[in-house]
């Protein structure tokens, strides 16, 4: 193994945010100042404008990404007897998030050339008890909502949509989160392309019943102080994160774009090697490159190797949730979902980010090639 002589790291949210420090410095300061901390103009703002942003009419903050999946799905009634079909290769919070409302995850299988939910895959699913269908934009690549739409809709089923990854990713020309009669999550966690500096999260949909019960929902059941309609929670996006948010949204197409150049780059550079599957977007597609995932047989070696070579990357993800410890009592074995658990086995996300110059993205490249000959 090689000792680097540089480091090209996974994802630096130092530098992106270096980029903007007097902005956000007059954020806080603007919110130190305000004396409100919570559900503000700053959380009223920042949800009209992520909703423009969405080209949709109402965006609820909450305080996670699970939360917002989980209260999407309270939000539409859906609790213990009801089914909900998840992808069976996605970060284990789509799952977790049913879970939570008492329903039962029923996992389909990905179409192995997108790791998108496969729509033949999720009509087997569906059964009499199944209440609604999960789709998640997975590594920023919007999954067929055109397909999925028309299957919940000839299924009378509810559809809500885990954008964690794809804050700005595009299909056929229209924005993630823009259907009006999807419910759409997203989680502001730091990672993501559009994050706080700490936990948060957002739903965005057309349908205004659903919005005035996660308004309800997020803040303990009440609209007024100390009357409570209903069992609530409290899952709330704070004054500053919004603040904080704001400003990032600003940059969220300048960032996004720079991540696409990065991802035009690496297809290019990494087209034909031997063994190494590269991503492909899905015709009319225009991903956010959340990540930059591709697949080798030989992973684990691939990743050593470049780790050698300074490059990090990480896998995303290792294990599926049907053989993840937290559900071992749903009784799923491995061979259940073979394309998930060959996805699992296969896959290696680059380093991608805005923070990537072109001389780190040459380095990678180099670094690959170097790594996948032997
Ligand atoms: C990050 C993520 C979540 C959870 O968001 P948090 O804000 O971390 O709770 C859910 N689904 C997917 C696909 C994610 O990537």
């Amino acid at each position: 193994m090689t000792i680097a002589d540089r480091t090209v790291p996974f994802l630096d949210l130092h530098a992106a945010h270096q980029e903007i420090t007097e902005e956000l410095d007059a954020a806080w300061r603007r919110v130190l100042r305000s004396g409100r901390y919570l559900l503000g103009s700053e959380t009223e703002n920042f949800e009209r404008e992520f909703a423009d942003y969405c080209g949709n009419r109402e965006c609820v903050t909450v305080g996670s990404g699970l939360s917002a999946l989980e209260l999407a799905l309270r939000a539409l009634g859906i609790g213990a007897g009801d089914e909900v079909v998840v992808p069976a290769h996605t970060f284990i919070a789509t799952w977790l998030a049913v879970s939570a409302t008492g329903a039962r995850p029923v996992p389909a299988e990905p179409e192995d050339r997108t790791c998108n939910l496969d729509p033949a895959a999720v009509t087997a699913a569906i059964g009499p008890r199944t209440a609604a269908i999960l789709p998640v934009h997975l590594y920023g690549h919007p999954a067929d909502m055109a397909e999925l739409g028309s299957i919940a809709r000839s299924n009378g089923l509810a559809l809500v949509v885990d954008a964690a990854q794809a804050h700005g990713a595009r299909r056929a020309g229209r924005t993630a989160g823009s259907e009006s009669r999807a419910v759409t999550t997203f989680s502001f966690y730091p990672g993501k392309n559009l994050g706080a500096l700490g936990d948060g999260g957002a739903v965005v949909t057309g349908d205004s019943d659903v919005a005035r019960r996660l308004r309800l929902l997020r803040n303990y059941g009440s609209k007024e102080k100390y009357r409570h309609q209903i069992a609530g929670h409290n899952s709330r996006l704070d004054e500053l994160q919004a603040a904080i948010l704001r400003v990032k949204l600003s940059r969220l197409d300048d960032w996004n774009n720079r991540r696409r150049q990065v991802a035009q780059r690496y297809l290019a550079g990494l087209a034909g090697i031997p063994g190494l599957t590269l991503p492909v977007p899905a015709a009319q597609t225009d991903p956010s490159w959340h990540l930059f995932t591709v697949r080798s047989r030989n992973r684990d070696a691939l990743g050593a190797a470049l780790a050698g070579h300074g490059v990090q990357t990480q896998v995303h993800y290792p294990v599926p949730p049907h053989l993840s410890e937290a559900y071992a009592a749903a009784g799923w074995t491995t061979g259940d979902f073979p394309v998930t658990e060959r996805i699992s086995r296969e896959v290696l996300s680059l380093p991608m980010g805005p923070h990537l110059i072109r001389s780190d993205v040459d380095y990678v490249l180099d670094s690959v090639y170097r790594s996948t000959q032997r």
